[in-house]
């Protein structure tokens, strides 16, 4: 029998629609460096408006055809997120952090024909703009020279086309199946790979990251969105914010510890996301200045593996509960967040947060062995994990049928190793391509980092497998030492030793400035193994 429900396709349109009529009032906050612009969620409705009409009818955007953002988290983009997918069109946020040749790459695999740009940012987009081969229109954001991208495209300024336009636009009736928005994997390995989430999966992924086990946004939080939102569309925060009414502070270009703390103390959000350098660097700042950031009771922390001191440090000297979660860029990204099952407290609660997180409905997870054998969901066997469901992609763009490397029998490898408990828990110990593997046996590189991180001298201690003659590899710790703090390598392995075995120590140390990051602010284990691969042995 079929079902005597209405048909609705689940629109981003209708996102859009109820944000900016029932949630009218709700604010989008953008830092400016010294204080918030503001917007409210009315606004955005009419300038998405403005915009998909200006695409239509002044740069002749019809059908599927992209439209990439190289734009930092602001209220125009979040206009340019809206408006794109409402309109027919498919959204592309470029990630303006990759190597020219991987930028160039993407948007001509795309083939965008228009690119939004913060002036900021023209100076980055006009290097790559010649091998862009697709683009025909640029616009501007905000002024600024714009004589650095050239004659080979048109330019057009932000505010001359949207003025005059309509501030309603007659949404079309797509199918819910078709793409709304792209994104594409930051490609530490060959090119990165495209993603095309549809209309019905940002829906669906949306009212799970505002569910209570999600990260529960509502109409009386301020939701930093720290995240970029070329990085895995800023974790579905946007989206999500548009459909709970909870309002959103965008940081802009300003990304470090100390804007944050300003912004925080200046706007006061209830709630956050980012990954955990950021969170390194804000603690960092917050020890060494006097900052209210009083506001703040919950931050999402995923994208890399949380360390549990980062978590007891926010807790205890802040008041402010860490959430791990973890996901990808194919999961649009949300595959599972951590808070603690009824009924644990104190340090059982502790070790439930510690862990990446429980599977929601929408993500079925499953460990696979070395030969694809399925292994027992018993929190104790370890292996490879996969998962499917609505917001997890079936392929990569432009692939035909899935690849094998990333995909079996309709699930997504996902590359990361890890366990998962009766109760839907996920640790990981580490991704793949990073565990040690040190003569036949497994090291994790990310239990030696959070050890070391739990030194009180160690800001980042960054872990990675590099090649010996005896063993295959072994671990070489790159550690980052506070300002003002000392630490010999002996101290470190001591502390090291009285939690890891003695077989899993490193051997070799090298003390640096700094741990190189990846385009979206994670730990580049590439750079480290070939920067620091001859690290001293001891
Ligand atoms: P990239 O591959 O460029 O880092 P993604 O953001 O899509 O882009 O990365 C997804 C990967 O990030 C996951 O497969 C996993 O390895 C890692 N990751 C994300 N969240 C966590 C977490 N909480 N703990 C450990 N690893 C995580």
């Amino acid at each position: 029998m079929r079902s005597t429900m209405m048909d609705v396709p689940l629109l981003v349109s209708r996102i859009l629609d109820h944000g900016s009529t029932v949630h009218g009032s709700a604010e989008v906050v953008t830092w400016t460096g010294t204080e918030g612009r503001r917007t409210t969620y009315r606004e955005v409705g009419a300038a998405a408006a403005q915009l998909a009409h200006a695409l239509r009818d002044d740069l002749g955007v019809t059908g599927d055809q992209r439209v990439g953002t190289f734009m930092w988290n602001n209220a125009e983009h979040l206009v340019a997120y809206f408006a794109v997918p409402s309109m027919g069109a498919v959204l592309h946020t470029l990630n303006l952090r990759l190597f020219p040749d991987q930028l160039a790459y993407i948007a001509n695999h795309a083939e965008d024909r228009v690119i939004i740009v913060d002036s900021t940012l023209i100076p980055l987009l006009a290097k790559v703009l010649p091998q862009m081969s697709t683009v025909e229109h640029v616009v501007v954001v905000g002024g600024g020279d714009a004589a650095p991208l050239g004659d080979r495209v048109s330019v057009h300024r932000w505010d001359d086309l949207l003025r005059d336009k309509p501030t309603r636009f007659d949404w079309p009736e797509v199918d819910e199946r078709d793409a709304a928005a792209l994104c594409y994997t930051s490609g530490t390995t060959g090119n990165p790979k495209g993603v095309a989430y549809s209309h019905r999966s940002i829906w669906l992924h949306s009212m799970q990251i505002n569910a209570p086990e999600g990260f529960g946004l509502g109409p009386t939080d301020l939701e930093l969105a720290i995240v970029p939102m070329f990085h895995a569309m800023s974790w579905g925060i946007p989206y999500a914010a548009f459909m709970s009414g909870a309002s959103l502070l965008m940081p802009d270009r300003f990304l470090q510890g100390a804007p944050i703390a300003e912004m925080i103390a200046a706007e006061r959000p209830t709630k956050a996301g980012a990954v955990p350098t950021i969170w390194t660097d804000l603690l960092a700042h917050l020890d060494s200045h006097d900052v209210d950031v009083s506001s703040l009771h919950e931050v999402i922390v995923g994208g890399s593996a949380c360390p549990p001191s980062l978590m007891h440090a926010f807790a205890d000297r802040y008041g402010i509960q860490i959430i791990h979660a973890w996901g990808m860029t194919e999961m649009s990204p949300l595959g599972s967040v951590s808070r603690e099952p009824a009924g644990a407290t104190g340090d059982d609660a502790w070790a439930y947060r510690y862990t990446q997180g429980r599977v929601p409905v929408g993500v079925a997870a499953r460990i696979v062995g070395p030969l694809g054998d399925v292994m027992p969901a018993d929190g104790t066997s370890v292996g490879e994990l996969e998962v499917r469901g609505p917001w997890t992609t079936a392929r990569y763009l432009g692939d035909d049928k899935p690849d094998p490397d990333k995909f079996r029998d309709g699930w997504l490898r996902t590359g990361d190793v890890g366990t998962l408990s009766p109760d839907g828990f996920i640790t990981l110990t580490d991704r793949a391509k990073d565990v040690i593997k040190s003569g036949g046996e497994w090291i994790s590189s990310v239990e030696l980092e959070n050890a070391l991180m739990a030194h009180p001298s160690v800001l980042e201690a960054c872990v990675v497998g590099v090649p010996d003659e005896r063993w295959g590899e072994r671990p070489l710790a790159t550690v980052v030492l506070r300002e003002g703090a000392t630490a010999s390598v002996d101290d470190l392995r001591d502390f090291l030793g009285t939690q890891i075995a003695k077989w899993q120590l490193p051997e070799r140390w090298a003390f640096i400035e700094a741990v190189p990051r990846t385009s979206v602010g994670k730990f580049d284990k590439k750079v480290v193994r070939s920067n620091y691969a001859s690290g001293e042995l001891e």
